[in-house]
């Protein structure tokens, strides 16, 4: 579909070739890359970055959801695909069938699947261990000892691998981790055979803890260029690439007299005569409301959006006439200058993760490949 409108998302899928890349350097050879892409590639655009992952090197790709693995695979992804949540039992018999590894946590669940899974077809699955995390995965060795039975007992499941999941790998005690990462190698010594990929790292595990790195990491959000958290940001063993830039241009330009108001309320009024410029882009696009008083970039210089933001458009205050037209940078680099997710994500109370995920489909994803 042709975009009309100037609102943009643009994506930098060498940025994330060069994260991968510079990850598969500094961990050890025997750990592969696994990129994770669920939440449509954290909002990057999910096939692209996933294309861009296998060719980087992944050996396989992560998701939430069936749907997102099936997506990929209606797409003509043949790569592995692993469903990283927890799946209805339902979904056996289609993962089975698109070879799409699932995670399992009991035995049970197991049991229920072996009649869906058509003769002729193995699933392919990956034990969650929960160290720590509180979410899903067993957390001891006699439910692993009750999830290998039934496995060994039939032919219905391939056993791929065994992981877990670290909850405060991006804080700067390592304690926590360290006891999580104690505890999954003691439970995964209790298989009979260690699975093929035992993988236990999220980006911050991967990127502070090379000892934990085992057969895979999982490589997500830095896999975009964004630091898990500002602590590791301060600890990274190489430079991330930030991958996503979010753009508009200045759709129109007036004057308004001393004392105007702007936006629904009228909560801010024009202390003198002001310029003020109106964006094509509002909260519907995940220009949060919350956000007003955000600067944005135009050449360079940072200037205030005013006003509440509507749905479909937002108002800034220009220092000076602008020309309609004139490029805005709401998220990225211009110059000297830069706003990063982190910046959003402080005025907003959350985490970079949210932002990535907040901007809407509406807002059109654009590929390029910068070098260097
Ligand atoms: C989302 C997710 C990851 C990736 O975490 P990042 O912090 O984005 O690298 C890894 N493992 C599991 C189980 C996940 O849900």
């Amino acid at each position: 579909m042709e975009n009309y409108r100037p609102t943009k998302a643009i994506v930098d899928l060498q940025a994330i070739r060069d994260n991968i890349k510079n990850l598969r350097q500094y961990l050890p050879n025997s750990t592969s890359v696994i990129a994770v892409v669920k939440a449509d590639g954290y909002g990057h655009g999910v096939l692209e970055v996933a294309r861009t992952a296998i060719e980087a090197g992944s050996i396989m790709l992560a998701v939430a959801t069936l749907e997102e693995a099936v997506h990929l695979r209606d797409c003509g992804i043949t790569a592995d695909i692993l469903v990283m949540g927890p799946s209805p039992v339902v979904v056996a018999e289609k993962a089975a069938a698109l070879g799409i590894h699932i995670t399992v946590s009991d035995a049970e669940w197991l049991r229920q699947a072996v009649p869906k899974i058509g003769s002729g077809f193995s699933l392919k699955v990956h034990v969650k261990i929960d160290t720590g995390m509180g979410r899903i995965g067993l957390r001891d060795e006699k439910s692993l000892n009750d999830i290998v039975d039934v496995i060994q007992g039939t032919s219905a499941f391939s056993l791929e691998g065994a992981f877990t999941h670290f909850a405060c790998a991006d804080e700067e005690d390592p304690k926590k981790s360290e006891i999580q990462f104690k505890r999954f190698m003691d439970l995964v010594a209790a298989f009979p055979e260690r699975p093929r990929l035992v993988h236990a790292s999220n980006s911050a595990a991967a990127l502070l803890y090379p000892e934990y790195a085992l057969d895979a990491v999982r490589f997500g959000i830095s896999m975009y260029g964004i630091p898990p958290s500002r602590y590791v940001e301060t600890k990274l063993p190489f430079q991330l690439k930030r991958a996503f830039t979010l753009q508009t241009e200045l759709a129109y330009v007036k004057l308004l007299e001393k004392g105007s108001g702007v936006g629904y309320g009228g909560t801010y009024e024009t202390e003198q005569s002001e310029w003020i410029g109106t964006l094509p882009i509002g909260y519907a696009d995940g220009l949060k409301r919350g956000l007003r008083n955000q600067e944005i970039l135009i050449a360079g210089e940072r200037m205030p959006i005013v006003g509440s933001i509507c749905m479909d458009q937002c108002m800034v205050k220009l220092p000076r006439e602008l020309p309609v037209g004139e490029k805005v940078t709401l998220i990225g680099r211009e110059g000297n200058e830069e706003i990063q997710m982190e910046e959003w994500a402080d005025r907003l109370g959350t985490i970079p993760y949210e932002i990535a995920v907040t901007i809407a489909r509406r807002v059109p994803r654009i590929y390029h490949s910068s070098h260097g």
